[in-house]
């Protein structure tokens, strides 16, 4: 009896230890890939796009530059192909943006104010292909599960959609239970995709010196409310000093051609 009730429970821990490409930090993934993947393009295709924005291209293309730099590592070909990403600029005029697992980007239209530059989209665009990357979501929607429906009702929980589950997978997103509020990430997360982006925007030929001048135009912005994208990525002083930090790296794997 002891024994029915426990090896579900070290089945899921054993199967949902898995190391995050990237930076090898172990990880609990309880669900599949190509579920989540699925989950969220159902979620991607109800959002309101800006139908035949022109800039909607200029987004595209920076994106795809910064997916096919960190495709050409082994390690993260766990990255969706160019192929297989979609772009939109969402009808919102609050500045953020989001990815989902399965590589779908959303831009708010409100983003652009906050970001005039191609180096401040790379900025942008780098840090959210590295939470897909490194399966940020699927993790979220795991601890999520767990704490929402118990571990060892996570398998069984999952075949069905339910209100609980459908909470967990909405906040794994970054969905928040009402469409449209962004959750967000650990620092812990934060702090792998800022790393990451920073290294992939350089790859891809953008001056990896707008990324902590990004962060740091806003952390300063002390006072008045930051703008919904700060709120749910803090711009705080530990995140520009990290990415200076990390800027020698980066600036070393700039493509000769384009080396400031
Ligand atoms: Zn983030």
């Amino acid at each position: 009896m002891i024994k029915k009730i426990f090896l579900p429970l070290f089945f899921l821990i054993v199967v949902g230890c898995q190391s995050t490409p990237g930076t090898g930090r172990s990880q609990l993934i309880l669900v599949n890939q190509s579920e989540i993947s699925s989950m969220a393009a159902g979620e991607f295709a109800k959002m309101k796009k800006v139908p035949n924005d022109p800039r909607l291209e200029r987004i595209r293309s920076i994106g795809l530059k910064i997916v096919e730099v960190a495709r050409r590592e082994d390690k993260y070909r766990v990255l969706p192909p160019a192929n297989q990403w979609q772009f939109a600029i969402i009808d919102d005029e609050s500045p953020n943006a989001f990815a989902m697992p399965g590589g779908k980007i959303g831009f708010n239209k409100g983003m652009f104010a906050y970001a005039p530059s191609d180096e401040d989209i790379a900025v942008i665009l780098g840090h959210e292909v590295s939470h897909v990357l490194a399966r940020h979501s699927s993790e979220r929607v795991s601890q999520n599960l767990l704490a929402q429906v118990g571990s060892i009702a996570v398998d069984e929980a999952t075949k069905h959609e339910s209100s609980a589950v459908r909470r967990a997978w909405m906040s794994g997103f970054g969905l928040g239970a009402q469409v449209g509020v962004l959750l967000p990430f650990s620092r812990a997360h934060e702090e792998e995709a800022d790393h990451l982006g920073i290294i992939f925007m350089a790859r891809a030929g953008y001056n990896p010196e707008a990324a902590p001048a990004f962060w740091q135009r806003f952390s300063k912005a002390g006072g008045k409310k930051p703008p919904e994208f700060f709120s749910t990525h803090p711009a705080d002083e530990t995140r520009v000093r990290k990415l200076l930090a990390w800027l020698p790296e980066a600036k070393a794997q700039m493509p000769k051609s384009v080396s400031p």
